[in-house]
């Protein structure tokens, strides 16, 4: 520091000129010297000395008290007051002011020069003391993190204002003990919370760190981050830890992309909901869930941007067309859950349903397109009798499960029968699961006949479950629930080894050498990328030859990506080994997928085979189909050909090959075997009926 720089306040002019002389030889500078406590007052204001040496008795309106009080008060500026007043009146009226000295006349140069030392040195220092909490003030005030200070020896927690608001308590509301802090902690996170401390006391790192949930006055959980120092004495042993408190609920309970409630906040949420209704016999609520294929078709189709961009607009709409006090979540995949409070009977929730149909049935605009996605509803109401918030949810997602398959834009309540449903459904897939470990199936084959000559050209092998002697499953009852559980990759792995090896018997024991093999593959299989070299050991393994092999496929195996699925399906064309459409004409039927695949056959569906006689629509479709197969050199099949009239329409209209109850059911093997054997003919049905 400088030199001292000093202002002298004493009215007596004998007595100033001989301190002034007195502090210069001492070496301090003397900046003024005034002889009234108001000059006193705007001389420190102008001049901002170190330090005022004040007389208390002064001419004038205010004495040396009253204008040592007014400096420091406006300028902060430390005085040492020098006087002959000793009485105790006036020591305790100075003492509120907190001079830095108080110094009877006379007085000796040593005594008042260690005074003004001592007084600058510590002004300094509570100057700057003071000037770091106020910063630390400061910053408390402005960030929205609280702060607290933990005393490890003494137990003692200091906690900020905001620290308590933050959790909706009044400033020192709260103990100053570690109680009021983990009493309040979320009861599932507080062993990993203590964990971590007692971990960090015991490392010798100097940061902590920490994201965990607390209890907020009115009842809500909050996460918070937080991020503390440990202060360690000597030997390593921390003796305080300091820190900030961030709330972070937002950012951990919200899905950035739409911004609208995650799964964890919605499930919390719903918790609560559940144990209100528990408490509140009056409460009642729904769970709501729906569902649109439009994002996953749109993105496909269209990009990632888009449909990221249909999605927000989508989550938008839903949350305008809520009620405050009802949460939306997105649980992902193009699946939505609304928890809708205060709902009690089914019409209700039904009500709120049509509203948000209405919503989202206008179109939505993205750039220069229009997009219209279709939604199924899945309902769950609380009063059905919960104890589990995430039963609650699954049997909404149930119930809008069977919405989707009724139909696109529909809407289901989850009911008891629905339940049995699903219970049964777990069952089947467990059964389901055993059957194909222990090979509990069985192939039947049913014969595929040439319209033009009535030759056997081969068999369609046909899967069955034989859970125990005698009880046969037909397909339609198993594969579904095959299909969802991914069981059918493995289960039609079975059927492809075994029909190729029985296929390759019955070839050397037929004079037909052209017999054919068709098996059905689900869309599943064309995601497995080792399904080319499956094949290959398949028919290497049974010795079948690769152009005897015909695959099934329908359309909604065309629904995945289209780049990876057309790789997959010209390797396989390139094995030798051709595609035939199935069922056609009951699926999405988008003529494109004929033109964009390597597919050597249409199989018409027997739907319209049936109906061929008493519609004459279906006639003029199935003649356009047939065409359609020849002029784009493939080859077309009617399926479920049953009487003889049907047959002749089917001549007429010139498909290849025809399959149904007519010319033979699915057989077993053994009667297959038999039939291959006889060499059969049907060309007597063809010419006499
Ligand atoms: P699909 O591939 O269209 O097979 C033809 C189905 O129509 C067979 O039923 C057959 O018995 C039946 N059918 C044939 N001719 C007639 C007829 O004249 N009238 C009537 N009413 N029906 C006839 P099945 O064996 O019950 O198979 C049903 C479906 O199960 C098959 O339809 C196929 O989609 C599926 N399926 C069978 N095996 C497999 C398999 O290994 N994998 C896959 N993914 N699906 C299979
Ligand atoms: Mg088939
Ligand atoms: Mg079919």
């Amino acid at each position: 520091m400088g030199t001292i720089r000093l202002m002298v306040v004493e009215d007596e002019t004998i007595v100033s000129l001989d301190l002034q002389s007195r502090l210069k030889s001492m070496g301090y500078e003397v900046l003024d010297a005034v002889g009234t406590g108001e000059e006193a007052i705007s001389k420190a204001g102008e001049h901002r000395p170190d330090l005022v040496l004040m007389d208390i008795g002064l001419r004038g309106n205010i004495d040396g008290v009253q204008a040592a009080e007014q400096i420091k008060k406006s300028y902060q500026i430390p005085v040492i007051y020098l006087t002959a007043s000793s009485d105790e009146k006036t020591i305790q009226r100075a003492k509120l002011t907190e001079p830095f000295g108080y110094i009877l006349k006379p007085f000796e140069d040593r005594e008042l020069h260690s005074h003004i030392e001592i007084a600058v040195y510590k002004h300094g220092s509570e100057t700057q003391l003071r000037q770091r909490e106020e910063r630390f003030s400061l910053a408390a005030q402005g960030t929205d993190d609280g702060l607290w200070d933990w005393n490890l020896d003494e137990d003692t927690i200091y906690f900020s204002p905001r620290w308590e608001t933050m959790l909706g308590y009044s400033p020192g509301e709260l103990q100053r003990d570690t109680g009021e802090w983990f009493g309040k902690v979320h009861p599932a996170d507080r062993k990993r919370m203590k964990k971590s401390v007692i971990a960090f006391l015991r490392s010798d790192e100097q940061h902590f760190q920490l994201e965990y949930r607390i209890q907020h006055r009115n009842g809500e959980y909050r996460w918070m981050l937080t991020r503390g120092l440990g202060l360690r004495d000597s030997s390593g042993k921390v003796y305080r830890m300091a820190g900030s408190q961030t709330d972070i609920t937002d950012r951990k309970l919200h899905d950035p992309m739409t911004g609208l409630p995650n799964r964890a906040l919605f499930m919390d949420r719903l918790e609560r909901a559940l144990d209100r209704g528990s408490r509140d016999l009056e409460f009642s609520f729904a769970v709501l869930a729906l569902k649109s294929d439009s994002f996953r078709d749109v993105t496909d189709s269209l990009g990632f941007d888009i449909g990221k961009e249909l999605l927000s607009q989508f989550s938008d709409r839903l949350l305008d067309c809520v009620r405050k006090q009802d949460t939306v979540v997105n649980t992902g995949e193009g699946e939505f859950a609304i928890l809708l409070e205060e709902i009690n009977s089914v019409s209700n929730a039904t009500h709120y349903v049509h509203q948000i149909q209405d919503v989202l049935r206008h179109p939505f605009k993205i750039g220069d397109r229009e997009l219209y996605p279709s939604v199924s509803f899945g309902v769950a109401l609380s009063e059905t009798g919960y104890s589990h918030s995430g039963d609650l949810l699954s049997d909404a997602q149930t119930a809008m499960h069977r919405a989707e398959e009724s139909g696109n834009g529909q809407c289901e309540v989850f009911d008891a029968a629905m339940r049995s449903t699903v219970l049964k459904r777990l069952s089947l897939e467990s059964q389901l699961r055993r059957g194909i470990e222990r090979e509990e199936f069985v192939l039947f084959y049913q014969p595929i006949v040439s319209i033009q000559d009535g030759s056997l050209v081969g068999f369609e092998a046909l899967v069955r479950w034989q859970p125990e002697e005698g009880v046969i499953i037909p397909p339609g009852d198993f594969i579904p629930a095959a299909e969802d559980t991914g069981l059918i990759v493995p289960l039609e792995r079975w059927v492809l080894w075994k029909a190729c090896s029985q296929m390759r018997g019955w070839q050397a024991l037929s004079s037909n050498t052209k017999l054919e093999l068709s098996v059905n593959f689900s869309a599943r299989q064309y995601h497995q990328s080792d399904l080319v070299g499956i094949l290959e050991t398949a028919l290497l393994e049974t010795g079948l030859e690769p152009e005897k092999l015909k695959l099934e496929i329908t359309e909604t195996t065309f629904l995945q990506n289209s780049e990876s699925l057309n790789k997959m399906l010209s390797k396989i064309r390139d094995l030798n080994i051709q595609l035939h459409l199935d069922d056609f004409g009951t699926g999405y039927s988008s003529l494109s997928y004929l033109h964009r695949f390597p597919i050597s056959l249409i199989k018409i569906d027997r739907s319209f085979v049936s109906q061929l006689d008493s519609n004459q629509e279906t006639l003029l479709i199935v003649k356009a189909i047939a065409n359609l197969g020849q002029n784009l050199h493939m080859k077309v099949t009617a399926e479920g050909i049953e009487r003889p009239d049907q047959l002749q329409q089917i001549r007429l209209i010139k498909c290849d090959f025809g399959q149904g109850f007519l010319f033979s059911k699915p057989l077993n093997a053994q009667a297959t075997e038999d039939l291959v054997v006889k060499g059969p003919n049907w060309m007597t049905d063809l010419e006499n009926k």
